[in-house]
């Protein structure tokens, strides 16, 4: 008797699970466009930096490299002074990261370049026209060493005709012409480091990095209210970066784990990739590995270090043990694997740390 009842009851069940699913499917289109609306409506204009405490806020757009990474934009890092805001290296889908994590790129005062290798770049593009199509009505200051001018000539050049299309069709009023593409301020770096921005209590300071044979390649290093957070560039274990770095609460460093990159190297070779095996090889000098990143950090008495342009790409957290390798060995603080959509909050003049997520 009781398993008769009981077995009408899970028919019942499954008949009515069935009818929600016949549902589902018989009203995709309204239910769809239903639920659009509403996430619409909670997303659109969402300005995540405008609750943010007075301090140094560091925000991770883009934690990959060239090689392609389906949960990563290429270099891309964000640090908010206070109520100024830079874009460190724009590389491809930095910009749309930064509309993911609730930051209008309208919003950026300056991006600053550690070189001009394309992975650090090709993200300009897309950055210079959401600046633009934001709001902006002067264009997009960046800073970079000598070469930044024709980097940026280049991408003028190239987003003209688009930038046309934009005013015949949307209006100057609208899209302002004196908003358009991006505006060089380049320095020349005549010592180990130097000053490059000062204003409103943040001090920028550029430092040159070892990442031959590109000349220049620097990092920079944010000052702000008794906070302060470094970003490497790409560079192997660099002297002058731990001595930039020195007692910074964040280091931000690149980093490339020989072991994994071996493994791809051995395989191209295998298949007969000769060509392609040469460029694994050959990036295993120019960038620092986890361990290296990680002495790096102990040298410098940073707080906390965090690893970003991630070589080779990582398929999930399950290889996060594998890439790190014998890293925290070296460190006596936190090393966090940098993930696309991470924010670290530096409170003015306090020792606190939050960590969180925009994406
Ligand atoms: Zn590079
Ligand atoms: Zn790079």
């Amino acid at each position: 008797m009781i398993k008769k009842i009981s077995l009408k009851i899970s028919m019942t069940g499954m008949a009515i699970i069935l009818i929600f699913i016949a549902i589902f499917f018989i009203f995709q289109k309204s239910i769809g466009l239903s639920i659009f609306e509403r996430a619409v409506n909670e997303r659109v204009g969402v300005d995540n930096l405008s609750s943010l405490p007075d301090g140094l806020h560091l925000g991770l757009c883009g934690t990959g490299s060239p090689l392609p990474d389906v949960g990563r934009a290429g270099p891309c890092n964000i640090v908010v002074a206070g109520k100024q805001v830079f874009v460190i290296d724009i590389g491809e889908g930095g910009a749309r990261n930064l509309n993911l994590m609730g930051i209008a790129p309208a919003t950026v005062d300056a991006v600053l370049l550690t070189h001009f290798h394309s992975d650090h770049i090709d993200g300009m593009g897309p950055m210079m026209l959401f600046h633009w199509t934001g709001g902006a009505t002067s264009p997009l200051p960046v800073y970079g060493p000598s070469g930044v001018q024709s980097i940026i000539d280049g991408f003028n050049a190239v987003y003209k005709i688009d930038n046309g299309y934009r005013i015949a069709h949307h209006g100057e009023k609208i899209v302002p012409p004196s908003g358009a593409g991006a505006i060089a301020k380049p320095f020349t770096m005549t010592s180990e480091s130097q000053v490059i921005l000062k204003r409103s209590g943040l001090t920028i300071t550029a430092f040159k990095v070892d990442h031959n044979p590109i000349k220049p390649a620097v990092g920079y290093r944010f000052d702000y209210k008794g906070r302060s957070v470094v970003i490497s560039g790409d560079t192997s274990k660099s002297p002058s970066l731990e001595h930039a770095a020195k007692g910074a609460d964040i280091l931000v460093h690149d980093s490339l784990q020989p072991n994994l990159v071996k493994k791809m190297t051995k395989a191209l070779n295998d298949k007969g990739l000769a060509s392609t095996a040469t460029i694994t090889r050959d990036i295993l000098d120019y960038h620092a590995s986890p361990e290296e990143a990680a002495q790096s950090a102990e040298i410098a008495g940073v707080k906390q270090l965090v690893l970003s342009h991630l070589v080779p790409p990582i398929p999930s957290r399950y290889f996060y043990p594998a890439f790190l390798g014998d890293a925290e060995e070296y460190f006596n603080g936190p090393i966090i694997i940098g993930e696309d959509g991470m924010l670290f909050t530096l409170p003015a003049n306090t020792n606190a740390m939050k960590h969180d997520r925009l994406m």
